[in-house]
């Protein structure tokens, strides 16, 4: 008996490897989802003039968060909020990003619904709640939130080890907590079978995150060399997150934020900028992170790519970061890469990859490949028709 013939086949689109080349090849998608050797598809997609990248790993975004300031949130009803969740995990999905990990507020239920196919949107890690300045206190509690955030399901456990943009001067590198907290935090994950991702600007919280066993850094503004080497040594992910910033500076500018000087959101955007090229120099791998919280944003994820170009980081570089490093940082063996065997997690795009332009718009995105089987395609493009055969 001979194999089921392949589900689709994807003709004339140009690759991106993970050698870092582009190759115009056919691509084929076997019946369980995955990227094959050969083949004749069933169906064959059209993809002439189209570029491929796999799919994109958003390793810091709040999926549940639709407005820019907490008591926003808070006014509104669940199931007002649920609805906004739905859209915003459509909108994130038909925008790119195949895998998110929440930063703070997605539920183990909407990862369930999710991973069940009850709702559309890309596959979540989550860290349910955010362990803040609030909690406080000595190893013993943080031993006790990690705990409860495992019980809710948290595959990581986020710390916001620093203050954001409105705490004024260097106050923004004190830490929320002690060594021992960190510690304590680092090993009661470990214990639990979860990893830490830690918000942190610099100092004394990046050490201690850095010598007890954090995975990833988040936002690291304010890295010193010394830190970003010993990161990079110590096997972890930098997880940078330039866009919002400058969202929120366009906010500033605006005048719709209040408690943010503009002369301080500009430095930090540069500073930031600066802190991903050393990370590139030094060997740290990079990882893209929107950190949206908005109807807005959501979806527009991508543009974190064009960041790292932006800031001087190769294209091929940041493709990379947005693609096979966020599979590493996720555990994902089967995601990352467009290679027989690989999860068929495709994007299309309509303009060259390798020009920050193409991701400033999402509409550049023109179609999206979810386990092999289309999660968008744009309406103007050829539907997939099925193959002719020849029987000479
Ligand atoms: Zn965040």
């Amino acid at each position: 008996m001979s194999p089921p013939a392949p589900a689709l086949e994807i003709v004339g689109a140009t690759m991106f490897g993970l050698d870092g080349l582009f190759e115009q090849r056919t691509l084929v998608v076997d019946e369980a989802g995955r990227f094959a050797a050969g083949g004749d598809g069933r169906l064959v997609l059209d993809a002439a003039g189209l570029w491929a990248i796999p799919g994109v790993y958003d390793c810091h975004s709040h999926i549940t968060w639709n407005d820019f300031h907490h008591d926003q949130r808070e006014r509104k009803s669940q199931a007002q909020r649920d609805r906004e969740t739905a859209d915003a995990l459509a909108a994130t999905l038909r925008g790119g990003v195949l895998n998110l990990r929440d930063a703070g507020g997605a539920p183990k239920s909407l990862q369930d619904a999710v991973a069940s196919g009850a709702l559309a949107g890309p596959r979540l890690q989550i860290s349910v709640e955010m362990i803040g300045a609030t909690h406080a206190g000595t190893a013993d509690t943080m031993r006790g939130h990690v705990e409860a955030a495992i019980g809710l399901g948290a595959q990581w456990i986020k710390l916001v080890a620093t203050a954001g943009s409105s705490t004024p001067g260097d106050a923004v590198l004190a830490s929320n907590f002690s060594e021992a907290e960190i510690k304590a935090a680092a090993e009661t994950a470990a214990e639990g079978g979860a990893r830490v991702m830690i918000h942190t600007w610099g100092g004394d919280s990046a050490d201690w995150a850095i010598e007890h066993g954090a995975t990833s850094i988040e936002h690291g503004i304010y890295l010193t060399p010394t830190q970003v080497r010993a990161a990079a040594a110590a096997g972890m992910t930098f997880v940078p997150t330039i866009t919002i910033y400058r969202h929120v500076r366009d906010m500033v500018l605006a005048g719709q934020l209040d408690g943010v000087a503009f002369g301080r959101i500009v430095a930090v955007i540069a500073a930031h900028e600066d802190v991903v090229q050393l990370a590139d120099r030094e060997g740290l791998p990079l990882a893209i992170g929107s950190d949206f919280t908005t109807p807005q944003q959501h979806g527009t994820n991508l543009i974190e790519i064009a960041a790292l170009i932006r800031a001087g980081i190769a294209p091929v570089t940041a493709l990379l970061a947005a693609t096979a490093h966020g599979a590493a940082l996720f555990g994902d063996a089967d995601g990352g890469r467009i290679e027989p065997g690989a999860r068929a997690d495709l994007v299309l795009l309509s303009a060259d990859p390798t020009e920050p332009a193409t991701f400033e718009d999402p509409a550049h995105v023109v179609g999206v490949l979810k386990d092999g089987r289309l999660a968008y395609l744009d309406p103007a493009l050829p539907r997939p028709t099925p193959q002719e055969r020849s029987h000479s």
